[in-house]
């Protein structure tokens, strides 16, 4: 299996060898039909696409296109397994299906970290220690609640609401997943899920593992293809719940699609998260979290904390502070075990960081980048940070999903507050002080639907996750992320 050509060990002046995750455990078959009714199937079209490396713009493999005709046959299949088997099934026997997923997915953990690192670009260490055993966890958390709905929503009745038509994207490919399916199973739904069209594999192995686990067929059914695909499930008649995750563009024009109509939805959308630094912080510990608010998975993040606002008393010292730490960020091949900064997900996704990176310096931004050298092949990026940015400024306002920071200061606490909720997404905050009180103060004034203090991008499944605003309907994770697959009585 090809891997990027080496990692550029550019670490102030430190140089590590490369090491590199191996891929001999690994199969990746050259081509993948859809998974339907418990079955890899050929696209009755007949059609497929590439999946490529983007490290080493190779390709992985060969994946089917689902047109309208495979989404029918997929809901279908659904349906009936809904109807005969999975609705039917005592609670208890349906926990024991998703806790062998979830123990199956650790002992192939290794397996699916590089498959992720692979096809989406994030450093394996990522994959190996966030991506995996979270998706694990997810599975392992609502196995837990299958038999004991009644006792999570008591006196409600709980009733699954039949099948689940799920769209997912590129950036935690696997970890989307399990949010997705996992809630979804436990509640007693049939699914269909659709991955993003650069980075299907670990959703396709995520079948595979479900077939070994004898999961009766139809329960879950996988389809490949792009945003047309995405629509035909969306639109599908059969399908009772929506499910997306995306941005806030396409989440838009998802729920207009179903306005008036009688399908329930969550909508998981984008983000710009603030992450706001006091004077009396831990500096050091700030800085810590900052680079990883942005820089981790290559800024591939809904929640990145990709504004920064600093007290003016100690702005010039955090800005040194974080261009030193960021010239130590390696950026380079994705399996090896040293990287911080793996491979933008997509060529497509590169250019528009790149747009996003001339844009700042046209509105008058001042352009901190990291100066290591990159890899000839692959798309990369080294970190950056604008400072000199206003609250106008299209770095500032939009989502670059890139390694991109928009740094701005602020005086009070008030100014603070004001800045942080100028924008029109509501998923995530930061607030980095010594003092309780302000961060009580903070967590109540900011409208995000996560706030992280002093650290950043931690996740629980049993915590919900979702946001305000433009950053979505609905929640993910915990309890509420259970009740958006059932319907309640009284
Ligand atoms: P995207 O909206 O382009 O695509 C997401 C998925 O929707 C893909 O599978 C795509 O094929 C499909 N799709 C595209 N057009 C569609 C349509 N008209 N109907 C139905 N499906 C369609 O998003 P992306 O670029 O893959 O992902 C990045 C975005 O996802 C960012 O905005 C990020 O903030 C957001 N995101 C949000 C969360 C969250 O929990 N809030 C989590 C991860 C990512």
């Amino acid at each position: 299996m090809a891997t990027a050509e080496n990692t550029l060990a550019f670490s102030g002046g430190w140089e590590y060898a490369p090491a590199p995750e191996s891929t001999d455990h690994i199969e990746v078959a050259s081509r993948y039909g859809l998974f339907i009714d418990g079955d890899f199937v050929r696209p009755e079209k007949g059609r497929y696409f590439d999946t490529i490396n983007p490290a080493t713009e190779e390709r992985l493999s060969r994946v089917a296109l689902a047109g309208p005709e495979d989404v029918d046959k997929a809901v279908k299949a659904a349906r009936k397994a809904y109807s005969s088997v999975w609705s039917r099934m005592k609670p208890a026997e349906r926990g024991k299906y998703i806790f062998r997923i979830a123990r199956m997915l650790q002992e192939r953990a290794r397996e699916f970290a590089a498959i992720e690192s692979l096809d989406g670009g994030k450093p394996i260490r990522e994959s190996r220690d966030i991506d995996i055993p979270l998706a694990a966890a997810h599975f392992f958390y609502y196995a837990g609640w299958a038999d004991k709905l009644e006792y999570a929503f008591p006196g409600r009745r709980p009733r699954p609401l039949g099948v689940a038509g799920q769209v997912i994207p590129w950036n935690f490919p696997l970890l989307m997943a399990a949010w997705k399916i996992a809630p979804a199973l436990a509640a007693g739904n049939t699914v269909v899920l659709k991955p993003a069209e650069t980075t299907p594999l670990t959703a396709l192995k995520l079948a595979e593992l479900i077939a070994d686990a004898g999961l009766p067929p139809g329960v879950v059914n996988i389809v490949t293809g792009a945003g047309d695909t995405g629509s035909a499930i969306v639109e599908h008649p059969g399908v009772n719940k929506v499910a997306f995750t995306g941005s806030t563009a396409v989440g838009k024009r998802i729920q207009k699609a179903l306005a008036g109509g009688r399908k329930s939805y969550t909508l998981e959308l984008g983000g710009k998260a603030a992450n706001i630094v006091f004077a009396d912080a831990a500096i050091d510990q700030a800085v810590e979290g900052i680079v990883n608010g942005i820089f981790f998975n290559q800024g591939h993040v809904c929640c990145a904390g990709s504004r920064l606002f600093v007290q003016e008393s100690v702005a010039d010292e955090v800005v040194e502070k974080l261009s030193q730490r960021m010239e130590t960020l390696i950026v380079g091949d994705p399996l090896d075990k040293n990287t911080d900064i793996g491979a933008i997900n997509s060529k497509m996704q590169l250019d528009k960081i790149r747009d996003y990176l001339k844009v700042g310096e046209a509105e008058g931004g001042s352009l901190h980048q990291a100066s290591g050298k990159l890899p000839r092949k692959g798309y990369w990026c080294r970190p950056a940070f604008f400072t000199g940015v206003s609250q106008s400024s299209r770095v500032v306002q939009e989502e670059i999903f890139g390694p991109v920071l928009a740094i701005q200061t602020f005086r009070t606490f008030d100014e603070a507050l004001e800045k942080a909720n100028n924008t029109p997404y509501g998923l995530s905050g930061g607030v980095w002080t010594d003092k309780g009180a302000k961060i009580f103060r903070m967590t109540q004034g900011l409208k995000a639907g996560v706030v992280w203090a002093n650290t950043f991008n931690k996740f629980d499944p049993t915590s919900p996750f979702g946001g305000y605003k433009e950053s979505g309907v609905g929640r993910e994770g915990g309890l509420h992320g259970l009740d958006a697959y059932l319907r309640l009585g009284e």
